[in-house]
């Protein structure tokens, strides 16, 4: 169909945003993305970079709720909630509370499983055919446990992800783990490897990905803010920005962590709150780990780049904050040292925080902004808005098209919210 006489205007353009544009403009809309700053420097920057379809397990656990809690009096904690007496974030953290629990656990994997999996069959096709130079590889996701105590509990889990969502992975014992990989430390309890996940270097992937669809006439204007919306009724005849009224026939809200206070501009509450990451960039050292690892009971993951090597982690809930604590910085590279033989390099090519984008439920929020005809939401997407940002783009076309959907969106609608 050709839909070049609509326009669509994607407010944000981060990872969400670029995948709405790219499914958009595939679709034969005319595109404009807006961005206040400049294009994918905000948390879709120095992410670990997985695609992990192997994630499927939310935030909100029966454990989270006991290490939210001891973390009130452990600031060294990755998993770290710094009270704020503020109604919107006291009512999402009551919210979180009553799912960690097993049933709702397991009922939000269900969902995330299936977008997931949308999302790494598109990557798989984008990758292979469209984008290039990403540093992408299909070499696995490798969780790393010092313990049997900690190996068991998530063993576990991966088999009851095997037997309900058909995530597939493999044990590797201690004694095997240096013919697996030999940069790990001897003496480790063993790992289990989620074969079916990827990784690539999320700053290359959106600035490959924006470079292809300015080829493609998709519009990017960076140093414009959203500042309010005009309405006629249930339409948003246009939006107010930095540089002016913006007419369009469709909006996209794709602005990460600070959709939430966007989306009173629509007239709209969405329950958004930033969850505060970190990470630094090494030079890749002499001997790099084959493939990205994650150390759990450290709650920390590694990723080795071609270019590069990456320790990232930490969940902060301490509103909006801007600062990059040397401390949490420190405690990243002495994590990745329990699990490595060799010593790191010494220097930080890069240091980085980003604001996830962190709904009550896990889910990301994608479909119709409530009380509106002609805005659709891209966002709330978690840990995980690298991985299913294609499915999301695609989602997001077919909601403005008023397609069938390609996988059920109810999960994700923000009609959940009520
Ligand atoms: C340490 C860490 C590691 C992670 N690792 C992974 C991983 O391995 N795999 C994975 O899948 N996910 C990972 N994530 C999560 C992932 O990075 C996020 O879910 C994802 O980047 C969110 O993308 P986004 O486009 O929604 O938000 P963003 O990238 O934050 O983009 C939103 C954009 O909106 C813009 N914006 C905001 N307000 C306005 C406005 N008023 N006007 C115009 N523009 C505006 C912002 O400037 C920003 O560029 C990780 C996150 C962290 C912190």
């Amino acid at each position: 169909m050709d839909r070049n006489s609509e326009s669509v205007v994607i407010i944000g353009g981060g990872v969400i945003g670029i995948a709405c544009a790219h499914y958009l403009n595939q679709a034969g809309y005319s595109v404009t993305v807006l961005e206040s700053g400049s294009l994918a420097a905000a948390c879709s920057y120095g992410n670990c970079g997985y695609i992990c379809p192997s994630h499927v397990l939310p935030l909100a656990t029966p454990d989270a709720l006991r290490e939210g809690l001891m973390s009130l009096f452990d600031p060294s904690a990755a998993f770290r909630i710094k009270p704020r007496l503020e109604a919107s974030f006291i009512h999402w953290l009551w919210q979180f509370a009553k799912r960690c629990t097993k049933r709702q656990m397991l009922e939000t994997a269900e969902h995330l499983n299936a977008i997931s999996e949308s999302s790494a069959a598109e990557y798989r096709r984008l990758l292979a055919n469209e984008i290039i130079g990403t540093e992408y590889r299909q070499s696995g996701l490798f969780y790393v446990f010092q313990t049997t105590k900690a190996a068991e509990a998530f063993s576990a889990t991966a088999r009851t992800a095997a037997a309900q969502l058909g995530v597939q992975s493999s044990w590797i014992d201690g004694s095997d783990l240096g013919d697996f990989d030999s940069t790990l430390k001897p003496g480790m309890a063993g790992g289990v490897l989620f074969p079916d996940d990827a990784s690539l270097r999320p700053d290359r992937l959106t600035e490959q990905w924006v470079s292809m669809l300015k080829g493609r006439a998709v519009a990017f204007r960076e140093g414009v803010r959203f500042l309010g919306a005009k309405r006629s009724g249930r339409l948003i005849t246009a939006i107010e920005t930095s540089e002016g009224l913006m007419e369009a026939d469709h909006f996209v809200l794709a602005a990460g962590a600070i959709s939430g206070r966007m989306a009173s501009h629509f007239g709209a509450a969405l329950p958004v709150e930033p969850g505060k990451g970190y990470s630094i960039t090494l030079d890749r050292p002499a001997q790099s780990p084959r493939v990205p690892m994650l150390f759990p009971e450290h709650h920390v993951g590694i990723t080795p780049f071609d270019s590069g090597f990456r320790i990232g982690s930490m969940m902060e809930f301490t509103g909006f904050d801007r600062s990059i604590s040397r401390r949490r910085l420190d405690q990243l590279r002495a994590s990745a040292s329990h699990y490595l033989a060799d010593d790191l390099p010494k220097s930080n090519v890069e240091q980085w925080y980003g604001w996830r984008p962190m709904t009550w439920d896990s889910l990301p929020i994608i479909g119709a902004m409530p009380g509106t005809d002609n805005v659709c939401l891209a966002t709330g997407h978690n840990m995980l808005g690298l991985t299913l940002a294609p499915a999301t783009g695609k989602l997001v076309a077919e909601c403005i098209q008023g397609q069938t959907p390609h996988i059920d969106p109810s999960p994700y609608s923000a009609a959940r919210f009520g």
